[in-house]
């Protein structure tokens, strides 16, 4: 009797499927996986690949993001609950009241939202990203930087840029306090503290090293230190374990666990794929609007 990995390899196979996961997602989903990695990777790996159908672990605007750049394909996203706190903390509505208050501003978008959110925004960007994104734009342009205030206050920091920063978080990274880290670093005092830019500022204070997942992963390969001590969703220890055998990895808190990103298990891919459920499709208006916002982030990478 075949396994389930097995039952999704073959059925993989028969319908032509690529499946994307997001650095969060549980280990056994990312290694089933033809590619694993952040939401910049996932991106370009939906707009470069020949297959039919796009399976995609991770959450709802993510699954929207490949449907905007790939419109002919069929996306599927295999728990149709799995949603984004952080996308869903700005409406359009409370966004173009922003923009009528700053009609000159520019409008970056962390990718981390809707797709009708997208398409009333200039240009998007993603964690890996929001510095070039943001450089990208004269230095006396007003922006309005939306949803994350912990994002945009880091690359506002970075540039010394003010931005109008919209008030959505990550309620995951928030999780991640100061206190833990001084905690680990007492009794790790050689470990390397590297953490993800939705963290809150005391936390980034903190940290030698301030990256996307994919940015994380990268560090912590090519560093000579032999322990670190991570500050984002914990779904990314499995991949910095695999591919750093010799090393130590602690996690800043295990409350740093994203629910929405774990909804998706081998299960629901399997039935994702026999079922072709759940269908995530972009009407054609918002798509278009929203893939001039996209491209041009992918056209700066
Ligand atoms: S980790 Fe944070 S930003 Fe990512 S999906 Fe979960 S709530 Fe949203």
């Amino acid at each position: 009797m075949s396994t389930i990995i097995e039952k999704i390899k073959d059925l993989k196979t028969k319908r032509n499927a690529v499946i994307l996961a997001h650095n969060y997602q549980r280990g056994d989903v990312q290694d089933i996986a033809d590619f694993a990695g952040d939401s910049l990777g996932l991106s370009q790996q939906a707009a470069n690949t020949k297959a039919d159908i796009i399976v995609f672990c991770g959450v709802h605007f993510m699954a929207e993001t490949a449907s905007i750049l790939c419109p002919d394909k069929v996306v599927l996203l295999p728990d149709e609950h799995a949603g984004c706190p952080m996308a869903n903390m700005i409406t359009l509505k409370q966004l173009r009241i922003k923009k009528n208050e700053h009609p000159h501003a520019k409008v970056v978008c962390y990718v981390n939202s809707t797709a009708a959110i997208k398409a009333e925004s200039d240009i998007c960007c993603t964690s890996s990203n929001a510095m070039k994104i943001v450089s990208s734009i004269p230095k006396d342009q007003e922006i309005i930087f939306i949803p994350d205030k912990s994002l945009g206050g880091y690359v506002s920091s970075k540039l010394n840029r003010p931005m109008i920063l919209w008030e959505g978080y990550c309620p995951t990274h928030h999780r991640i306090l100061s206190e833990h880290i001084i905690i680990l670093k007492t009794k790790h005092p050689e470990a390397k503290v590297v953490v993800h830019p939705e963290c809150t500022p005391d936390v980034i204070a903190l940290a030698d090293h301030v990256a996307s997942t994919t940015g994380i992963a990268k560090y912590c390969k090519e560093t000579d230190a032999k322990e670190f001590i991570i500050g984002t969703e914990t779904g990314i220890l499995h991949r910095l374990k695999k591919e750093n055998p010799q090393k130590t990895f602690y996690a800043i808190t295990l409350l740093a666990d994203c629910s929405n990103m774990k909804l998706i298990s081998l299960e629901k891919v399997l039935w994702s794929l026999e079922d072709l459920v759940y269908q995530i499709k972009v009407p054609d208006d918002i798509a278009a609007k929203a893939r001039l916002a996209i491209q041009k982030m992918l056209d700066l990478s």
